[in-house]
């Protein structure tokens, strides 16, 4: 097997290049090993497939799959990684070639990195599951670090070729909007599963134009409008937004969800008619879709109205949309709930919106029949108020629950109600759902809810990125784990010194790699005998890059002022796009960046402190980084973070949690416990009661060493790059948190409430690591006691609790 990949390789090259291996440019050779490589499996692909049309099946639609770096994983995958290593270097070429080549990154953060992770267990554990999305031109930007400020490029992915994808011309549908009419073109990726024959498949749709260029126009010398139908048709999948948990109301990115779910379920119904024929009688038994987040959800009144178009009545097709549907929520937050205006969507899927406006009639003769279309004061006491009120309409349980809300549509509301199940993607954020953000429904609905934990795939999160760590766990208790990541928990009674000081051996010897990562890729000389702190993920303000930013300056000011003679050297690596638009972001950007500046220039400290801002954090950064680290920072305000799966990869590779009681964190606590980890701050419900009664200021007023980090903002030791006395982004970030602005309060996600607490556990962590045995001892039980999140776990738990394949 390994020989033929080498040699259809050989092949490959002579045929599409007329060059010899070793003449072959990094792009070349990783299309012409790509290409072998696909050859390889063809006949297992087409033996799936064929498998998957006779079961029950599942798909998964995500407007995002950010799938990193394929070439390794594949390799990894077919079991011929390190043959193919040895191979190459048998004719002179380094396997780390392909590290010039860039990841396809459709995808922004958490949501499409799990969308890539389930796609990778369900290929593993034979799951029929393949997933459906949009093929971006162009993914999340590549962002450069210049003067300290976020610089975005556009990252233009397809210019390294694209060895894993096959167009297929023979299954192009057409998708209509009330203004132009567009062909859907898929390229489909084959997703290889571990130790396994089956092969999943992941289909991307790209737009074109139904006639790429208008002779006519063109003979008439109009040239710009010969082509403006081929640019406006490849606009709808040209760029990803690049907002993570924000929502973005635009009539492009609503094109790109329908554009994309009218294609997949165009598709689906053709696989099922190939089938069954014009009876739809069997369509729920024979699949499941899962909507990843409300961005596909406009698939549920497209089914219907495609389903109408062949015949069937409104209840009918209601009802088959209903089972044949299942939503994911991934967060509680209300600026990231998509709110889509009517009159936008009128203008743009007439016939979609006549379908919603059934849907919410059905809702609302629905609730009224179980009585809730009743004042809202009703529910406590009785209707006492309403003397005074009467001039207002009177505001009823149903009201709140319309999914057409004024001139809103509510897809969350739509998701809840017109599909078979809602999951959370954590313990704490199901709760929260349960309790808070969907009550109404859960009271209503009760048995549509569900939890379903997020994982990660360890292959790609312990098996490719930490062969050291790998090598030593298949030592200790065999190599099960790669596909039963519960395994690991076989190492807990292994853990002795002497398999610590392995770990910890390891452990350095991946700290040195990423450093010496870090001195070529971003300039920052660090040394590997430093803590490695690490806080990588979207730059988001509820996740609080700032108050680690914050803590920092208070362990310098310490440090300065003699206060902490026993301080463990820290390196503070923090990684994390801000979306373009995002200006408190950007700032907080620039912020750790005049920090790491400031304390690594000083040298009263640096011999004990550094920070650096690595540029440009994608998954194949964070697959260097993931093993490196002794603290992993998940420091969300309590009840903000839905789960988080960067705390995963952390944990499995033997990292202490220093977070909060929030998202998963709380599961890997009581997984790995909380001896092992270091948690802190408010939990959800002081959160709760403090929204109604907090006073950041006085924080601010009677702590003094915060008043001086805080005022670090605007004291003049930094520059943001406008006016250093207070004007600028710093002084905004200063004053959100002190006067709060018109949409929120004063310090929105309490980081003056926390941090005297984080600041503590900080430092007891940094104590802790001199006892190098029982921190490493810490870390090893993380890594022992983290199978369950292991994505083979979830996907499996989606395919026989919500699916029902299995
Ligand atoms: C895992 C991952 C994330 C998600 O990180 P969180 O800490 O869970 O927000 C984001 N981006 C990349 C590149 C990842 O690999």
């Amino acid at each position: 097997m390994k020989n033929n990949i080498i040699d259809n390789l050989i092949l490959t090259a002579k045929n599409e290049y007329c060059k010899e291996l070793e003449e072959l440019s990094p792009a070349e050779l990783h299309e012409c090993l790509g290409r072998a490589m696909m050859g390889e499996i063809t006949e297992k692909w087409a033996k799936a497939k064929k498998n998957h049309a006779n079961s029950r099946r599942a798909y998964y639609f995500s407007a995002e799959f950010l799938m990193g770096r394929m070439m390794y994983n594949n390799l990894y995958a077919m079991g011929v990684l390190d043959q193919v290593k040895k191979l190459l270097a048998d004719k002179g070429i380094d396997i780390n070639v392909f590290e010039e080549i860039d990841d396809a990154a459709l995808g922004n953060g958490g949501l499409g990195r799990l969308a890539a992770c389930f796609l990778d267990s369900a290929a593993t554990q034979d799951v029929p599951l393949d997933g459906y999305g949009i093929r971006y031109k162009y993914g999340l930007f590549k962002q450069s670090i210049e003067d300290g400020f976020q610089v975005e490029r556009a990252d233009d992915w397809q210019s390294f070729g694209d060895p894993w994808c096959i167009r297929r011309n023979e299954d192009t549908v057409i998708v209509k909007f009330a203004d132009q009419v567009v062909k859907a073109v898929p390229y489909d990726m084959a997703v290889i599963g571990y130790g396994t024959d089956n092969i999943n498949t992941l289909r991307l749709w790209e737009a074109e134009a139904l006639n790429d260029f208008d002779f006519l126009q063109f003979n008439d010398s109009h040239y710009d409008a010969a082509v403006q139908d081929k640019n406006d048709a490849e606009n709808i999948t040209k760029v990803l937004y690049p907002n993570d948990n924000q929502y973005e109301g635009k009539v492009l990115r609503l094109k790109q969800q329908y554009f994309f779910c009218s294609a997949s379920l165009q598709d689906i119904i053709k696989r099922y008619k190939a089938k069954y024929g014009n009876d739809y009688s069997n369509f729920a038994n024979h699949c499941a879709i899962q909507l990843n987040d409300t961005h596909p959800v406009i698939s549920i009144p497209e089914l219907i109205r495609l389903l109408e178009l062949d015949g069937l009545s409104f209840d009918a097709a209601f009802d088959i949309a209903q089972k044949t549907f299942a939503y994911t929520n991934h967060t509680v937050m209300s600026e990231a709930l998509e709110k889509w205006d009517i009159n936008l969507l009128t203008d743009v899927i007439p016939d979609v919106v006549e379908i919603i406006k059934n849907i919410d009639a059905r809702l609302v003769a629905d609730l009224t029949a179980k009585g809730l279309n009743v004042p809202v004061e009703c529910e406590c006491a009785c209707a006492k108020a309403d003397a005074k009120k009467e001039k207002e309409p009177v505001k009823t349980k149903l009201d709140g629950m319309r999914i057409i809300d004024g001139n809103l549509v509510h897809m969350a509301r739509l998701a809840v109600y017109a599909s078979s199940y809602t999951n959370g993607v954590a313990w704490i954020h199901t709760e929260i759902l349960k309790d808070d953000v969907l009550k109404d429904w859960y009271a209503i609905y009760p048995e549509r809810f569900q939890n379903k934990t997020n994982g990660v795939t360890q292959r790609r999160w312990l098996g490719l990125c930490n062969p050291q760590l790998s090598e030593l766990i298949s030592d200790k208790i065999g190599t099960k784990w790669v596909r039963n990541l519960d395994e690991l928990s076989k190492l807990n009674d292994k853990i002795d010194e002497d398999l610590v000081k392995q770990f910890n051996a390891i452990k350095l010897e991946k700290k040195q790699e990423l450093a010496d990562y870090i001195a070529k890729h971003d300039g920052v000389q660090l040394d590997p005998n430093f803590i490695f702190d690490i806080q990588v993920k979207r730059l988001h303000e509820y996740k609080r890059q700032l108050l680690n930013a914050f803590s920092i300056m208070a362990i310098y000011f310490r440090l300065k002022e003699g206060k902490l003679p026993n301080f463990t050297p820290t390196a503070f690596i923090f990684g994390a796009k801000a979306a373009p638009g995002y200006a408190r972001a950007k700032a907080i950007i620039k912020y750790i960046n005049e920090i790491a500046k400031l304390v690594n220039n000083d040298p009263d400290v640096n011999d004990k402190l550094r920070v650096v801002f690595v540029a440009n954090y994608n998954v194949s950064y964070a697959e260097k980084i993931m093993p490196a680290a002794d603290i992993s920072e998940q420091i969300s305000t309590a009840g903000t973070e839905a789960s988080g799966t960067g705390n995963m990869k952390f944990m499995i590779n033997g990292a202490v949690t220093l977070g909060t009681f929030d998202g998963a964190n709380v599961e890997i606590v009581q997984q790995a416990g909380e001896e092992n980890n270091y948690i802190f701050g408010a939990r959800v419900e002081e959160i709760n009661e403090l929204k109604n009664n907090y006073d950041p200021k006085a924080i601010y007023e009677a702590n003094p060493e915060i008043k001086k980090v805080i005022d670090t903002l605007i004291d003049g030791r930094f520059t943001d790059g406008g006016n250093k006395t207070g004007e600028g982004s710093f002084a905004e970030l200063r004053q959100s948190i002190l006067e709060g602005a018109s949409w929120h309060q004063p310090d929105h996600y309490f980081i003056l409430r926390d941090l005297p607490d984080y600041i503590d556990a900080k430092l007891k962590a940094n104590t802790d690591y001199k006892d190098r045995i029982a921190f490493g001892t810490k870390c090893l039980k993380n890594t022992a006691n983290s199978g369950t999140f292991s994505s083979d776990r979830t996907i499996l738990q989606y395919a026989k609790e919500l699916w029902k394949l299995m």
